[in-house]
């Protein structure tokens, strides 16, 4: 079964990879011809066997033709093919009107003419807009006149029933072949670049050692908090590690970069869900705390101070600590992000210059 599928499609989509051209047209080309020519053999068998063997003839007529444009779709190339299926399906379609008459829905044809037109790549859509008005005013001027239209080939009323079923069906197939062979991919991709999109947002805003968010994430954070104006406000505090220097020159930079890597972890595992966390660059943190006052955060920054300094980094011939200067400011309600920062950044001074681990405020 598979292998006959698989024949199938390589019979659908042989010869369709010339440089320039558009497989996907051509392809889906090839099923609206396999599809009108379907819909034609058993339009023809149901007119022969109602005893209509004009119409059938007609249908034969349709048959053949179809199946020369999908001979000559494996020798042409692509714009002409389908500036001749245009020409040739309006020529059908205004045809089988005037010999099937105005109430099989023949004319509904045209509305795959219409969409097959607008999803072909070729051509402007100004030249598409125009020719859209052209076939617009061919359906109208058949439409509006079918009142005083006869069938050449004047069908029982349950053979039209049955004749305008078919188009109807036909031209809705037609339809959706269309739109399913060329949003199927359109689709997937846009599925793909909303993903890419979704990596790429959270790469812009995460540093890759810790998993924190960046510079920028936490000013845009903090940016936004300001423009909230909570009752409460928020507080910042800087912090950075004391003599971190050291830790790389005495036991390597991988071993420094775990202690970054550590430390981050533990300053999330220690702050509310509402807080957040940042690498504000080299071995410096940014903690933004909403919905905090001064004290409130500094309450939490003396439990995060005293667990830091019990964590142990193994270097694997032996164990140390670190200790870390927290600078905490309180926003003002007049200030931007980068004041407040700047308030944080300033009391880490001086807390530096006092001899180090502990927190100012
Ligand atoms: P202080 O107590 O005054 O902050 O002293 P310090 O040694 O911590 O500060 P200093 O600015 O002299 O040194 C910071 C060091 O942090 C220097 C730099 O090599 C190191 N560093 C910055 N980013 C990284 C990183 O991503 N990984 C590692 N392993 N080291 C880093
Ligand atoms: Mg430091
Ligand atoms: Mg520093």
């Amino acid at each position: 079964m598979k292998a006959l599928v698989d024949r199938i499609r390589s019979f659908f989509t042989k010869d369709t990879a010339s440089e320039g051209e558009s497989a996907k047209l051509l392809i889906v080309l090839r099923i609206l011809f396999t599809s009108i020519v379907v819909y034609s053999v058993i339009s023809m068998i149901f007119c022969f066997c109602m005893g209509y063997p004009d119409a059938a003839f007609c249908f034969a007529g349709v048959i053949i033709i179809y199946v020369l444009m999908f001979c000559f779709s494996f020798h042409v190339r692509t714009l002409p093919l389908v500036i001749a299926v245009n020409a040739v399906s309006v020529i059908c379609t205004v045809g089988g009107f005037k010999i099937l008459g105005p109430n099989v829905s023949i004319q509904d044809f045209f509305i795959v003419i219409v969409v097959m037109v607008y999803f072909s790549g070729y051509g402007n859509y100004r030249i598409k807009g125009i020719y859209t008005v052209c076939v617009f005013v061919l359906y109208y001027i058949l439409q509006s006149r079918s009142g005083s239209i006869f069938a050449a080939i004047p069908f029982s009323y349950n053979a039209q029933q049955v004749m305008e079923m078919l188009n109807i069906l036909a031209s809705f197939w037609c339809v959706a072949i269309i739109c399913y062979v060329y949003s199927k991919d359109s689709q997937k991709l846009e599925g793909k670049l909303i993903e890419y999109n979704r990596i790429l947002r959270q790469q812009a805003s995460t540093d890759t050692l810790t998993g924190l968010h960046n510079r920028r994430s936490a000013n845009e954070f903090i940016e936004k908090l300001i423009r909230r104006n909570d009752e409460k406000g928020f507080s910042v505090c800087m912090c950075d590690i004391d003599f971190f220097k050291k830790v790389n020159d005495s036991y390597g930079h991988d071993i420094g970069d775990k202690v970054l890597a550590g430390f981050a972890q533990a300053l999330v595992d220690s702050v509310t869900e509402e807080c957040l966390v940042s690498r504000w660059g080299g071995e410096e943190f940014l903690i933004v705390f909403p919905n905090m006052n001064g004290d409130e955060a500094r309450s939490l920054l003396d439990t995060i101070r005293t667990k830091v300094k019990k964590i142990e980094f193994d270097t694997g011939s032996r164990k140390f600590s670190i200790t870390v200067t927290y600078g905490l400011a309180e926003y003002g309600f007049n200030g931007d992000a980068e004041s407040v920062v700047k308030e944080a950044d300033e009391k880490l001074y001086i807390g530096k210059e006092n001899g180090r681990d502990q927190i100012v405020f």
